[in-house]
């Protein structure tokens, strides 16, 4: 075997079964034997994770808003992935929408291409999107190398990106089946939300107006369409835990829907969030602690099989926070940098493993858009991402040092565990330099 370029060895490194003492050898960009710790005679470079950190493949983040072009203000190609990087993330995945113009033409899609290309920390792929008039564009743009694709089944905050109705789906889905094409689904259908001009700074009148049973009849609706054209869905960000049961008796029944949920649901409690602190508003929003558990149990069976940031800044002005109006304020939380420390620390808390974590955090969704088993896991011939982290240094969220081109957080003052030291990509550690690759379907 030839000589590698670089080990990376530790006293507990994440292999998909198990953790141990392993050295993993890298040449080419591609792990090409993964030995015991004292294997590695070969005179090369080793970085030594030592006793306390582990060895974890580099995260996959398959949710994350970089709004460029066209509101590259609100975050951008190189914030964003240098704020990936620093969370031990190496693969992420752009969504349609927030920029200008968004990714529902190829014509979108080039132009989202030659704004990404030499500006990546971390390895990108994309996401398209279905909306109203463009299933004629569904097939050029999965050709060009999108993922899959997107929609709205509610109003998405931005006029350029329209919603579906059951109508236009039934048009777009056959298409995406006949693609073979996954169909991920903002899942919260209009008629229950409760829309105001009214000045509401209160949480609670905030979560009333966008009720679980928004969600969970989304969730049936996409079921039973699923079920009918036999289209692979994936409900993004779930929030309701009452949606678990039925996603659960579905997914039992062979129709082939999956779903993610994020780290905001995940740690944070309706009940905790203050007058006013628009930081904390998401669509769907954070709901009560007893829904919170519910999703961790979703997690635990299954049901839920991913965990990803739904990145989605602004600039601070336009979280409103002077006034402190949930009705006004974008929804939405930047998460790209802390999704490793706030899942970690939930998760230990619960009993959970590092092994759950890095189900959740790296293999699943790097098999959500095909990209396992070369990303999202410690196995040769994959790609050599990995993130040396020490999961017992604790540490409190402060905003300056974030990558997010903006700093406004929820996560502001949280006392965390888990602290990134060194990310990988491709066998190389990510610095100053940015050379992440497009990836392409
Ligand atoms: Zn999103």
């Amino acid at each position: 075997m030839p000589a590698p370029d670089l080990i990376i060895r530790g006293q507990r490194v994440v292999l998909p079964e198990t953790i141990a003492p392993r050295s993993v050898h890298i040449r080419e960009e591609r792990i090409v034997f993964v030995g015991d710790y004292d294997d590695v005679d070969s005179g090369c470079e080793i970085v030594d994770a030592g006793e306390e950190s582990v060895v974890m493949p580099g995260l996959v983040d398959t949710h994350v808003h970089i709004n460029a072009p066209g509101r590259t203000e609100w975050e951008g190609f190189r914030s964003a992935t240098l704020a990936a990087a620093a969370g031990g993330v190496t693969t992420l995945v752009d969504m349609p929408l927030n920029s200008i113009p968004p990714t529902t033409t190829l014509a979108g899609f080039k132009t989202k291409l030659e704004t990404a290309r030499d500006d990546c920390f971390v390895d990108v792929g994309f996401w398209g999107g279905v909306v109203p008039g463009n299933t004629g564009e569904l097939a050029p743009m999965f050709a060009a190398g999108v993922v899959g694709f997107k929609c709205f089944l509610v109003p998405s905050g931005v006029d350029e990106f329209e919603y579906v109705t059951e109508t236009h789906l039934r048009e777009a889905m056959p298409e995406l089946t006949r693609l073979g094409a996954l169909l991920i689904v903002h899942a919260e259908l209009p008629g229950s939300i409760k829309t105001s001009s009214d000045h509401v700074a209160d949480y609670r009148s905030f979560l009333d107006s966008r009720p679980c049973v928004a969600e969970n009849e989304a969730v049936e609706l996409m079921i039973r369409l699923s079920r009918e054209f036999d289209t692979r869905v994936h409900i993004v960000h779930l929030s309701s835990a009452e949606a678990i049961p039925a996603l659960r008796e579905a997914q039992a029944a062979g129709v082939k829907i999956t779903a993610e949920t994020c780290p905001h649901y995940l740690h944070f409690a309706a009940e905790e969030v203050p007058e006013g602190a628009t930081e904390f508003k998401c669509c769907p929003p954070i709901r009560e602690r007893d829904n919170r558990e519910e999703l961790w149990g979703g997690l635990k069976d299954g049901t839920i099989d991913l965990i990803v940031s739904d990145h989605s800044p602004c600039p601070g002005e336009m979280k409103l926070r002077e006034s402190g109006d949930f009705m006004k304020a974008w929804g939405g939380i930047a998460s790209l940098q802390l999704r490793l420390p706030v899942v970690w620390t939930e998760a230990r808390r619960r009993g959970f493993s590092l092994l759950d974590v890095t189900r959740w955090l790296c293999a699943n969704p790097a098999s959500q858009v095909s990209l396992a088993p070369q990303k999202g896991s410690i196995a040769v011939g994959g790609h050599a991402d990995l993130v040396i982290w020490n999961p017992d240094e604790q540490f409190t969220v402060t905003p300056s040092t974030l990558h997010h081109r903006h700093k406004l957080t929820p996560y502001r003052g949280e006392a965390l565990s888990g602290v990134v030291q060194q990310t990988f990509l491709r066998g190389r550690k990510i610095t100053n330099a940015p050379f992440g690759e497009i990836l392409l379907r």
